[in-house]
């Protein structure tokens, strides 16, 4: 018989996503018995990160500062902005060290049918910060699946009317990839993107 406390600790772990009894059993017994200092640690980070990060005031995305370091940092291209779905989305862009410009994340994509529209994922300072900057490019990166092209379409809606370069990114064959093992709604993504070949 599990001591209450131990029980409230799985229970708690279960908060994680990918985390069910068994898996959150095991981190509590690890944490317990083989890794108390490290516990501990995770405890005060977990406190201090859960209480001090929020939004950059400017982009949206996760950051203890009022603006995020990306946002702050001059050297940005001020007049080009991506729209990703999420901060992961962000840094997998940024990792890839292709693009210089500003980003703005939305929290996560338009679903009618859970009650999520546009002023819950952001999409109002979405507008108000392409009114504000001197934005001349607007990069829809938002996720090619069903909610994220309804969301790209969306915003795509509201800049028509103004004097702004709206892009999509290219959805296609992935790098290594084969033709063969590559489905057909990417498939025809990838022709319908086909460009010149240099
Ligand atoms: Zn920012």
């Amino acid at each position: 018989m599990l001591s209450p406390l131990l029980q409230n600790l799985i229970q708690a772990l279960r908060v994680l996503p990918g985390v069910g009894p068994k898996s959150a059993q095991r981190m509590a017994f690890y944490l317990l018995q083989r890794n108390v200092d490290g516990g501990k640690q995770l405890s005060e980070v977990l406190a201090d990160a859960l209480e001090n990060i929020g939004q950059c005031q400017q982009c949206h995305t996760l950051t203890e500062a009022d603006l995020c370091g990306i946002c702050s940092n001059p050297r940005r291209d001020q007049s080009v902005l991506c729209v990703v779905g999420s901060p992961a989305d962000l840094l997998a862009i940024e990792q890839s060290g292709s693009y210089q410009g500003l980003y703005f994340q939305l929290t996560g994509h338009l679903s009618p049918i859970d009650g999520i529209g546009p002023e819950e994922i952001g999409i109002d300072a979405l507008m108000e910060l392409v009114a504000r900057k001197p934005v001349e490019e607007v990069i829809l990166a938002n996720n090619p699946t069903v909610e994220g092209e309804a969301t790209a379409y969306y915003i795509a809606n509201l800049l028509a009317e103004q004097s702004i370069k709206l892009t999509r990114i290219a959805h296609g064959i992935p790098m290594g990839g084969e033709l063969e093992y590559v489905d057909g709604g990417t498939l025809t993504h990838a022709f319908n993107g086909r460009q010149q070949f240099k």
